[in-house]
């Protein structure tokens, strides 16, 4: 009888996480997302692996791991691993993030996927609008505090806050030991309490072991952590004192609560918020989810329409999970002709828009989101200073991020008190070791199984 965990990604860097957990005969694999650091030695600089390619291109470089009984046929077909018949019992999700759902595409779609309900509507809006990694799976869902069982292991999702809605902590019982894994998560955002169930719970399990995310545990000190609820009011004062000029942002468009500070900022402004044709197939789906609170389209927010092919705005130019959005469309030249009246949400690759809005000079641009950590990040943020710059908007760096602080994750790596506790998702393991002296922090090495006893 043994319990063992393998860690495949996430770890020494944020993101990436796969973390594979073998109790007796079965295998669960918790998160398998993309890397967001790992390869960009070989894909960058535009270099991306081909898609014809399946994980060719990934294990030419030891990009992902050699998992038999995990890949599908398709992703091993140009690859010297065998396919065989699958010998993963499941996939366990924490959140729609591609950092842990990402590269869920490559698995045996037999392999059935464990997810929460709110994530099995995000994979619906994304399938409908352009595609995602989920989507030949059989999803499995959960709710919080409802119990999985997976072969020899039960497993006990808890909803903590995050950047996304529909993100989970587990509390996982093995043949052997007790384990829990947070996922990501944060205290200071709308739903901080759920975290702190979260919290709460794991430190009753008295787990044996403890896999804690640590994105903002690094050795500087941060002392700022904006609430969301700063953000709205910071975004509100940006509005109000930019009255006749147009206010721009760009976020990511599934960030639910980012929305909703918006939509706030915008009540107390007087103006209308204009989201993004995904951002809308996304709110249409979590329309069914009674738990979230989540913006209308139509009445709430508008959504933004791009000019396509004709140019004319004519149907026929629009895919089919458009069309349905049009009746909410405003279009650049309404958005000229009253650039006090709104609030325009764009994704960064869509900022060309500007030259059909052309907005008088004088508007405010809101950047809500992380800073740059990387080369990438940094030259993306010079490209966005460029684009602001050359129409003239302030710039406003507002932002809560998705994840707690270092004081709160080592208070509750604290607090649950495991018998170890293994950091990933963080540039900086090692530090773990000096912040939780006096508790047991094993680190994680890519590859090499971990006997939990
Ligand atoms: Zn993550």
């Amino acid at each position: 009888m043994t319990t063992r965990l393998t860690f495949y990604g996430g770890v020494g860097e944020i993101g990436g996480n796969k973390i594979l957990l073998h109790d007796n005969d079965t295998k669960i694999l918790f998160d398998f997302g993309a890397s967001f650091s790992d390869g960009l030695d070989y894909y960058s600089a535009g270099i991306e692996p081909r898609r014809v390619n399946g994980l060719g291109d990934f294990f030419e470089f030891g990009l992902m791991p050699q998992i038999k009984g995990l890949y599908s046929e398709d992703a091993l077909a140009n690859t010297d691993l065998k396919y065989s018949k699958p010998d993963v019992d499941a996939v366990v999700l924490s959140h729609y993030h591609s950092d842990h759902h990402g590269k869920i595409n490559f698995v045996d779609p037999e392999i059935p996927v464990y997810c929460g309900e709110t994530t099995a509507l995000f994979s619906e809006a994304y399938t409908l609008a352009g595609g995602c990694p989920l989507e030949d799976h059989k999803l499995q869902t959960f709710r919080t505090g409802k119990r999985v069982t997976i072969g020899s292991v039960e497993i006990r999702p808890i909803h903590v806050d995050h950047s996304i809605p529909g993100a989970y902590g587990f509390i996982i019982n093995t043949s052997e030991a007790c384990l829990v894994y947070t996922g990501d998560l944060r205290f200071h955002g709308t739903k901080g309490d759920m975290t702190g169930e979260f919290a709460s719970e794991a430190a009753s399990a008295f787990p044996t072991c403890l896999i804690t995310e640590g994105t903002r545990v690094t050795p500087d000190e941060i002392s700022q952590n904006p609430t969301e609820a700063e953000v709205s009011d910071r975004t509100a004062r940006v509005l109000q004192s930019t009255p006749e000029k147009l206010i721009l942002s760009t976020f990511r468009g599934n960030d639910i609560d980012r929305i909703n500070s918006f939509l706030d900022a915008c009540k107390k402004a007087d103006r209308q918020l204009v989201v993004s044709m995904k951002s809308a197939a996304i709110l249409r789906a979590l329309e069914k989810d009674t738990n979230i609170t989540v913006p209308r389209l139509g009445k709430d927010v508008s959504v933004y329409l791009r000019r396509k092919s004709s140019g004319t705005y004519d149907d026929k130019d629009y895919y089919k999970w458009e069309r349905e959005f049009m009746k909410f469309g405003v279009p650049c030249e309404e958005i000229n002709k009253h650039q006090e009246s709104y609030f325009v949400h764009l994704d960064v690759w869509n900022l060309p828009e500007l030259i059909d809005i052309q907005p008088d000079k004088g508007g405010a641009y809101v950047h809500s989101s992380s800073e740059a950590f990387n080369e990438e990040g940094e030259q993306e943020e010079e490209v966005i200073h460029n684009w602001v710059d050359h129409f003239g908007f302030s710039y406003h760096q507002i932002h809560a991020s998705g994840h707690a602080p270092k004081s709160e994750i080592i208070s509750l790596a604290k607090k649950i008190n495991a018998k170890t506790t293994m950091p990933v998702h963080t540039e900086y393991p090692k530090i773990f070791h000096e912040l939780l002296m006096g508790q047991k922090v094993v680190l994680p090495e890519k590859g090499t199984p971990l006997i939990i006893e």
